[in-house]
């Protein structure tokens, strides 16, 4: 199954004849037309509608094939499941016995409800402001457009890789990204590229610094259910389901204040505390109008989204939940509909070190400071992303997405990224490729030379 298919090109050339730049105008400055050619292509990336549960995948990979064939990148589809295209674009470096740079994104994007928004979800308009209204916006076409930008710019300016560069567009990642990022990072392909560090996508700032990514939560998704003797409504008796579960979601509320106190009170960031947040309460006998309402129930059961950041002690977490949400003692039990892993394999926090230890973050940040970006304390990011799957396999993997000064609207109505900010992010990506397609580690030995 792990067998990549190709792509017919010429399949495609037709295809990019719909795609020339629609907003030239031969009155406007060359600088002028370049940069509005720039934002046309993102545009038209914006356009696609990739969204789930049914995106269009084949638009999306003509339109990145095209791309690539425009700057000259060699490129293959791999289909590891079928339908589900990954478009694995290549610069060849000029020393291929160096590990090469992944940059990874993600094609597809969350539903959006058209009714809630200002401008249409794909319509990609762009208000007074230069504000470019668009699912995808911000999570995260505008970075997969950015790297090709870069490179684009690279390529025109003259500038050749020592390490070879990799662009990955995957699937399915707002929906776990199994048939996507996760078989890419476990292939034989994979193996082949010889990747030395990974980016891929971070979150907007609101204010003037740049966000880095060094890790991420772990999903876990708990259900609790609670039995009982059923009885009268009026009756007042020991463990009913209904009140057992109670017990429990008054001890899980406590534990989630406790959480969310030290993210208001500063101590803690947002990706550094554990969160619980119930998804779902079901109890109640079904009446055909409603619920019985004189009656108590025998079984109740709730559910609940847990997110659990990298350091977190997951001995006490499953002990407080057979012990103080689920205690078998009350009649409950409890069951996992998801258990994302938030170590390596050796039980320590699966995370992307951020000390000297790893020659790709300070080559991140001096490269983002070149271009006069700030940035802020290295975090956590609170939800998952693919970088999990590069780091899974042991690999250097940073999440970081240009856009300062931008409200987080991603899965949001209206998300939308600004023109200027959009452009500025290419210039940090043109300033970090250049810095690590470049770098070769110090020679501490003859031959440690290929350890990064
Ligand atoms: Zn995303």
């Amino acid at each position: 199954m792990d067998t990549p298919r190709g792509f017919n090109l010429l399949h495609l050339l037709s295809h990019s004849l719909l795609l020339l730049p629609l907003l030239t105008n031969s009155k406007t400055p060359p600088i002028q037309d370049e940069k509005s050619k720039i934002i046309s292509r993102f545009q038209q990336y914006l356009q696609i509608n990739t969204s789930q549960p049914s995106p269009d995948y084949q638009k999306s990979t003509q339109f990145l094939l095209a791309q690539a064939n425009s700057i000259s990148l060699e490129s293959q589809v791999l289909e590891f499941v079928k339908g589900k295209p990954i478009v694995l674009l290549k610069w060849p470096g000029s020393d291929p016995s160096l590990p090469s740079i992944l940059l990874n994104s993600h094609t597809d994007v969350v539903p959006s409800e058209s009714s809630k928004w200002v401008y249409p979800p794909f319509g990609a308009h762009i208000d007074e402001e230069g504000n470019i209204f668009a699912r995808g916006s911000q999570d995260m076409k505008c970075v997969g457009m950015q790297y090709i930008e870069a490179v684009r710019k690279l390529n025109i300016s003259g500038f050749r890789p020592k390490r070879s560069l990799y662009l990955s567009f995957v699937p399915d990642e707002e929906i776990g990204g199994l048939a996507g990022a996760q078989k890419l990072a476990s292939s034989d392909v994979f193996k082949d590229m010889n990747v030395g560090i990974a980016l891929d996508e971070g979150l907007a700032s609101p204010n003037e610094n740049y966000r880095l990514f060094y890790g991420e939560r772990a999903p876990w998704m708990l259900v609790i259910k609670s039995t009982g003797a059923p009885g009268h409504g009026a009756k007042l008796y020991e463990d009913s389901a209904m009140e057992n579960l109670f017990k429990s979601i008054e001890s899980i509320r406590r534990f989630r204040a406790s959480q969310f106190d030290l993210v208001k009170t500063g101590l803690k960031a947002e990706g550094e505390v554990i969160s619980v947040n119930m998804a779902f309460l079901k109890a109640g006998t079904p009446s055909p109008t409603g619920f019985v309402m004189n009656l108590q129930p025998s079984e109740a059961e709730a559910g609940f989204d847990i997110r659990i950041p990298p350091m977190a002690n997951l001995e006490s977490l499953e002990k407080r939940i057979a012990e103080e949400w689920a205690p078998t003692s009350r009649n409950m039990s409890f069951e996992f509909r998801g258990k994302g892993i938030p170590h390596d394999d050796q039980g320590r926090p699966l995370v992307t070190a951020t000390d000297s230890s790893n020659p790709w973050w300070a080559l991140l940040e001096e490269a983002i400071m070149k271009t006069n970006g700030k940035i802020g304390k290295p975090e956590i990011f609170p939800a998952s992303t693919d970088a999990r799957n590069f780091r899974l396999v042991g690999l250097h993997a940073i999440g970081f997405s240009p856009m300062a000064n931008t409200p987080i609207l991603l899965h949001d109505h209206n998300e939308f990224l600004n023109h200027a900010e959009y452009l500025r992010g290419i210039d940090v990506y043109v300033s970090v490729i250049k810095a690590y397609a470049s770098y070769i580690p110090p020679r501490r030995h003859e031959d440690s030379r290929d350890e990064l």
